[in-house]
């Protein structure tokens, strides 16, 4: 039936009994739109979930970004996820950052309240949110490879959400030792950096360790960090970023060892359960999501 209760006020209709034919609209900005999976959990998702709401993904060209943000609140969209290679020239068009996002540096979602437009940045989120249906961050000492932009986010939510410590492992010296300056700067955690020259041992101390690079995506999904897996221990939490596939070499090493294993379907279901929340005001099913990503990648653990 038609007659369905709208999904929050902005599209309600006058009356309940009246049908409205106008859905909230969300969607993403990126270039190489064609390889983003997050259009089918999304719509699967708001399915689910009985909300009238669109999610449209849509190829833009970097010259094209200031007229799609202009698109996007002339036709009234809830918000809008911006991936690569938009998450830092997004920030041009933006009012106003959410506090994590401004220490990050990026934006990966887009929320619209009537036209003032807020950045914000769920990947980090996505990532503790996961974490924490296994462990607790709080007073951990983290051991990170990769300094790029997943790597950021990473580093400055779990630092927000107590680490301790983090020490970030990185090929390039300069982005490595500017993302440790960051977390140290910025963030209640300490920090320090090591350049990623030789096989890396995790410190017997070492509470978490995240592979936050994009080392074992496929099509590289034989790729090995370079780092000694005899030294992850029993009870250290073991997390990936790859997606595709869940379960990488380090997935693997961890669940060898006993570790506690996050792969990086947690992440991605993750930062887009906040961002519709962000956008809708609605907690959506993540295990609706996790199933149609399975389908896509395989399933993992
Ligand atoms: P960036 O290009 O910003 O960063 C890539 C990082 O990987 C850098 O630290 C880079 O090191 C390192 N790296 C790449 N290749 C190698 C190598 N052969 N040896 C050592 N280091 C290497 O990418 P992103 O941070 O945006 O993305 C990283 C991964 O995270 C991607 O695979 C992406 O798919 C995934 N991701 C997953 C998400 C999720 O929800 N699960 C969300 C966002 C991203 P250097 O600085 O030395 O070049």
């Amino acid at each position: 039936s038609r007659r369905r209760t709208r999904p929050w006020a902005r599209f309600a209709a006058p009356r309940p009994d009246v049908p409205s034919f106008l859905s909230g609209l969300t969607g993403s900005f990126a270039q190489k739109a064609d390889e983003n999976p997050t259009v089918a959990m999304v719509e699967a998702a708001y399915r689910a979930t009985g909300l009238d709401v669109r999610y449209v993904n849509c190829e833009v060209a970097p010259a094209d970004l200031a007229g799609a943000v202009r698109g996007a609140v002339a036709m009234g969209w809830l918000g809008f996820n911006c991936s690569l290679p938009h998450k830092v020239a997004v920030l041009a068009h933006l009012d106003e950052l959410a506090p994590s996002a401004a220490v990050i540096g990026a934006v990966n979602t887009v929320v619209n309240r009537d036209g003032h437009l807020i950045g914000e940045n769920t990947d980090g989120r996505g990532f503790v949110e996961a974490m924490l249906t296994r462990a607790d961050p709080t007073g951990s000492r983290v051991l990170m490879f990769g300094a790029g932009g997943a790597a950021r986010a990473i580093a400055v939510e779990t630092a927000l959400a107590g680490a301790a410590h983090v020490t970030v492992v990185n090929r390039d010296a300069g982005r490595g030792q500017e993302l440790s300056d960051l977390i140290a700067g910025r963030t209640p955690a300490t920090s320090d950096f090591i350049s990623w020259d030789h096989t890396i041992a995790i410190p017997a101390d070492t509470n978490i360790v995240i592979n936050a690079t994009s080392i074992g995506f496929y099509p590289d999904v034989d790729a090995h960090l370079d780092f000694d897996s005899d030294t992850l221990l029993p009870g250290m939490v073991v997390a990936d970023v790859i997606t595709n596939p869940p379960t990488t070499n380090l997935i693997r090493a961890g669940q060898e060892r006993g570790c506690i294993t996050i792969d990086g379907l947690g992440m991605l279901v993750n930062q887009a359960l906040v961002a519709i929340k962000l956008w809708t005001g609605k907690d959506v099913d993540g295990a609706v999501m996790r199933a149609v990503l399975e389908d896509l990648f395989g399933t993992a653990d």
